[in-house]
């Protein structure tokens, strides 16, 4: 009896440590297939003792059976979902890390996805509301209709800044229903892992435990970075950014920033010459030093207003997951690649970059 208590405790103690060893590594953990599984349930029947603790590690690393189809809209809700599925899903991407996310390029192709999909993560609070929809129809999957299980807004739980006070479409404003860029603060990505680790066990309850400690050890690694992030940022407690659209006021929150003053009048509408020489004019009154850029708005308009105001940085950045040089990693690598970002476009001349 000894034994065998050993005997688990060891292989208990084994195949934990091996998971975890696993996770975080850009190659997902290894899975046995539903073939394998049998194969080896097959094996440890035939009454070999030493294949016993092999079954049991295929246990602990979850069930075996078919990959969960999961559909993310935009490449962080995947980073997040890939850290707490691994090998157990098959995740798909629509939007690209360097496209707008309120005006994807939708391709035949999506549709197909879509068709497949176990399981839609979407950002909502209508990030999507101008091109999703229509795929949705085509793609005709029941698993997917609005109130299924399949169906996940990640914004549920969320409390969105920005919410106007009177529904006005007439100009265009693609945040009716407010800021929809909540992601961009790692509290709120803790949030939608929660969201999404719960979602994935209603739809694949065998590996609930397994999404659960995933998730876990998501939550514990995002989390204990953010005291660094703020310690980074603190120096420039209070500063203005500008940026072309309002997607950084979360992070501006989060992290003692303001995030007030855009290159567009509203939320998904062109920058006029009228708007631009008011920024101006702010930008000079306030001392604004950093105009933030992502991949596709205009770098011309925002060295323009740069050179008009003096003195400005025009940096770089992107809120997803391989959107600029250095943030190819996950999420947390681009909160990372963010936070010193933020920190070299707010620093004085002179002061470490
Ligand atoms: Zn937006």
């Amino acid at each position: 009896m000894h034994m065998i208590v050993c005997h688990w405790s060891l292989w208990l103690n084994f195949a934990s440590r091996w998971r975890g060893k696993a996770l975080w590594t850009r190659t997902p953990s290894r899975i046995v297939s539903s073939k394998q599984g049998a194969t080896l349930r097959t094996r440890a029947s035939l009454g070999a003792g030493t294949l016993f603790p092999l079954f049991l590690s295929v246990v602990l690393v979850g069930s075996a059976h078919a990959k969960l189809s999961v559909v993310c809209t935009t490449p962080d809700i995947a980073s997040i979902a890939f850290a707490l599925t691994g090998d157990l899903a098959e995740i798909a991407t629509l939007a690209k890390p360097t496209e707008d996310p309120h005006f994807v390029d939708a391709k035949p192709s999506f549709i197909l996805k879509l068709n497949k999909a176990d399981v839609l993560l979407e950002g909502g609070a209508e990030l999507e509301s101008g091109w999703l929809g229509p795929l949705l129809v085509s793609a005709r999957n029941p698993k997917l209709a609005a109130g299924s299980p399949g169906r996940v807004s990640c914004a549920a739980g969320i409390e969105l800044l920005d919410v106007p006070k009177t529904l006005d479409r007439s100009q265009g404003d693609v945040h009716s229903k407010g800021n929809p860029h909540y992601l961009v603060d790692p509290t709120n990505a803790s949030r939608v892992a929660r969201t999404i680790a719960g979602a994935l066990s209603r739809v694949d309850p065998m590996n609930a435990a397994f999404y659960e400690t995933r998730l876990e050890l998501f939550k514990t690694r995002l989390e204990s970075k953010v005291a660094e992030w703020e310690r980074a940022l603190a120096p420039y407690e209070g500063q203005q950014l500008v940026a072309h659209h309002n997607t950084w006021q979360y992070f501006a929150r989060r992290f003692g920033l303001k995030s007030e003053l855009f290159l567009e009048p509203k939320p998904g509408i062109p920058p006029t010459p009228t708007h631009l020489a008011g920024v101006v004019a702010k930008m000079k009154a306030a001392h604004v030093r950093v105009i933030v850029v992502e991949p596709y708005q205009s770098r011309k308009t925002a060295e323009r207003v740069a050179a008009q105001v003096g003195a400005v940085r025009v940096v770089d950045v992107a809120q997803y997951p391989g959107g600029v040089k250095g943030t190819e990693m996950d999420y947390v690598g681009l909160m990372e690649q963010l936070v010193k970002l933020f920190a070299q476009g707010l620093s004085r001349p002179g002061e470490p970059r």
